[in-house]
């Protein structure tokens, strides 16, 4: 398809979801690009961050930000080049992150989310999206703020291949702790012990509650001091029964629910938060914007003296935007997912 000067494509909602979302629950629309009125700007999308949270955003759940109506565009965060300006604090030429629109362009406000970046001030203007981004952000708020890891302490990551879970687990390996990370299949784990710097893997795939739990403990003699946790379900059960005395658990995300289309079962491990005097609780990235530019800067730092690597998965085009985001949910991609819209 080619794209006319005056009109832009953008993944939009077609069906809401039940379970898990299929490609033809989406479609790509292509509209005009729009004349932005005072107090609003036009950015030309160059990456787009896909992630899990996208999928609480199409369903009538309780979710962080607005529903996405059918046959709007998703909505993430972007990277992008303002184009066209009403407002004063975005100058056409400069270069933003926000929360936007799943497109080639959009529209926007200046939102406290909102941030200038440098496009020099990283290898790659994606890193901005990534570990020097929302991703990175997100690992660090949530370990050293709601986790705060002490030296010598045992602290276990789930998704830990993924993109906020790589970046908390070296967090934490940074703090002297550690680390066990859990991932779905070899390929992973082996990533996370000879890529990663962790200490011991577990894969989850086929395990139950029990062994699960005896895998932890196998992998954490000394118990659990913190528990990042980006998926819930049994591996939140299995380790909440490994935690030790006045253990943290950060509660980052719950991926293994977002597709549950019936009731979620119980947990059956909550009693431990008593017996252990431990402490579970949630956190979004979004309330610690105020601290992201020396967040930003600790982060640039140890990106910059090898001590995190990361991984990102891009692909090519807003017509991969589909694909690529029904892929967080089968785990095949490989670091954080985003699109990369330059060249259209
Ligand atoms: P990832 O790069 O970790 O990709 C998602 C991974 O989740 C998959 O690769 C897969 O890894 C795992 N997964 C998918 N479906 C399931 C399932 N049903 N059960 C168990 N694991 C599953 O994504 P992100 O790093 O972008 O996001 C990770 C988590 O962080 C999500 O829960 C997200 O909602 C949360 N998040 C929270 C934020 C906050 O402010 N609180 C901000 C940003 C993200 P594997 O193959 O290892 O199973």
């Amino acid at each position: 398809m080619t794209l006319s000067q005056d009109t832009f494509r953008q993944v939009v909602l077609r069906v809401r979801p039940t379970g898990m979302p299929v490609a033809s629950d989406f479609a790509i629309d292509t509209v005009p690009i729009p004349i932005p009125e005072e107090g609003e700007f036009v950015v030309r999308n160059l990456y787009v961050s896909l992630d899990p949270a996208i999928r609480q955003r199409l369903s009538q759940v309780d979710s962080y930000a607005k529903l996405i109506e059918i046959g709007g565009p998703l909505t993430s965060t972007t990277l992008g080049e303002v184009v066209a300006s009403g407002d004063p604090k975005a100058s056409v030429g400069d270069h933003v992150v926000g929360f936007h629109t799943v497109a080639e362009y959009s529209l926007a406000t200046w939102t406290p989310l909102t941030r200038p970046v440098d496009l020099a001030a990283a290898a790659s203007p994606s890193n901005h999206l990534s570990v020097l981004g929302p991703t990175g952000l997100t690992a660090y708020f949530g370990l050293l703020d709601i986790g705060k890891p002490q030296p010598g302490e045992t602290v276990l990551v789930s998704t830990a291949a993924g993109a906020v879970g790589s970046v908390a687990a070296q967090i934490a390996k940074i703090k002297g702790c550690r680390v066990v990370g859990i991932a779905g299949g070899s390929e992973k784990c082996e990533l996370l012990t000879e890529v990663f710097g962790l200490d011991a893997a577990i894969n989850y795939q086929g395990l139950d509650l029990a062994r699960l739990t005896a895998a932890i403990r196998q992998a954490a003699p000394d118990g659990v001091d913190v528990y990042f946790d980006n998926v819930g379900g049994i591996q939140l059960d299995a380790a909440l029964d490994c935690l030790n005395l006045r253990g943290r658990v950060a509660l980052c995300g719950l991926i293994s629910h977002y597709n549950a289309a019936g009731d979620i079962p119980p947990f059956t491990n909550f009693f431990r938060l008593i017996a252990k005097t431990a402490r579970i609780e949630g956190f979004t990235v979004l309330t610690y914007a105020e601290q992201f530019p020396q967040a930003l800067a600790e982060l640039a730092g140890w990106v910059a003296d090898g001590r995190i690597v990361f991984r990102e998965h891009i692909e090519k085009g807003i017509e991969s935007g589909i694909s690529a985001f029904l892929r967080l949910f089968d785990g095949s991609n490989r670091g954080k997912m985003m699109l990369d819209l330059q060249g259209e």
